[in-house]
């Protein structure tokens, strides 16, 4: 796969994309979330919406705040509550006004051992003013957003598409400088899987993700990043078909020359193709180990 990492554009200044987007960079560069997340302003007139408000730094909320300017924030939408794409959701509300949209997390708090992945830990305080469903429309002033519902990377995943512009909000769900993080028990692999094709057989022209530069052509990078779980699925496979093998030792196997930093979420991706064949039988876990099942 070929990785698109050319975004080079200073955080927080407006830099427009299109008649209808402009994104300004939020200043958290790292290994999840590359140049920082990217927040998305829609909207051409006096009122406009708002995607991924991002990560709840100070100065980050006052220079959106200073970017929007005289516009109205009319919506504040949200794909996912990943901490570095939700918190400011509630600062930016209680500046505006403006309704959030989204879905609070969908697995239980104790579930989750996230806590040392700062970027990818969820925002257990978000708190949606408006539950969003697969197909519903939001109307904003010159636009219309529909709610596309991807899970996969989270549970409570959503996509926005842009009618007019063929365009689609595509969050963590797909991006074009790394493959996404699907990190059980909120993540799972079977239906990130299916979010994948649903995209896929749409018709958008072009998908702005929440880290990166946008992906022209989508449906081939779609189609790629199938082929590359599917890959990774018979790599496993092939592995345990000599034997039993801990998620430690498939890791070492499948990615021997990752950065040390990486190393948790390669074992969480590890974890998820297992879990995925565990529920169609043809893995399961015995002793700490995974072993192919006839
Ligand atoms: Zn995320």
């Amino acid at each position: 796969m070929k990785f698109d990492r050319s975004l080079d554009v200073p955080p927080g200044l407006e830099v427009r994309l299109s008649p209808l987007v402009s994104r300004v960079l939020a200043p958290n560069p790292g290994p999840f979330t590359f140049r920082g997340t990217g927040v998305y302003i829609v909207g051409a007139g006096p009122r406009v919406a708002v995607i991924d408000p991002g990560p709840a730094l100070p100065g980050h909320i006052d220079n959106l705040k200073r970017v929007l300017g005289a516009r109205e924030l009319s919506h504040i939408l949200v794909t996912h509550t990943h901490r570095d794409h939700s918190p400011a959701a509630a600062f930016l509300k209680s500046w505006s006004g403006a309704a959030i949209y989204g879905l609070p997390l969908q697995t239980p708090a104790s579930a989750h051992s996230d806590e040392g992945m700062v970027d990818e830990a969820h925002d257990h305080d978000f708190a949606p003013d408006i539950l969003v469903h697969d197909g519903m429309r939001i109307e904003g002033d010159g636009f219309i957003l529909e709610c596309v519902a991807t899970p996969g990377h989270t549970a409570n995943h959503i996509c926005y598409g842009l009618t007019q512009e063929r365009a689609l909000f595509s969050g963590d769900h797909v991006m074009g400088w790394s493959t996404s993080v699907i990190a059980r028990p909120d993540g799972d692999m079977g239906a990130y899987l299916a979010s994948l094709e649903k995209l896929k057989a749409r018709n958008e022209g072009i998908l702005y993700p929440t880290h990166g530069s946008p992906i022209a052509e989508p449906q081939e990078w779609l189609g790629q990043l199938i082929a590359h779980r599917r890959m990774r699925e018979s790599q496993i496979v092939a592995a345990l078909a000599d034997g039993a093998l801990a998620i430690r030792q498939l890791a070492e196997r499948l990615y021997p020359d990752i950065a040390p930093a990486l190393r948790p979420a390669a074992a969480q991706q590890i974890a998820a193709h297992l879990e995925h064949l565990r529920v169609r039988g043809r893995a399961a876990p015995e002793d700490g180990r995974w072993r192919l099942k006839i």
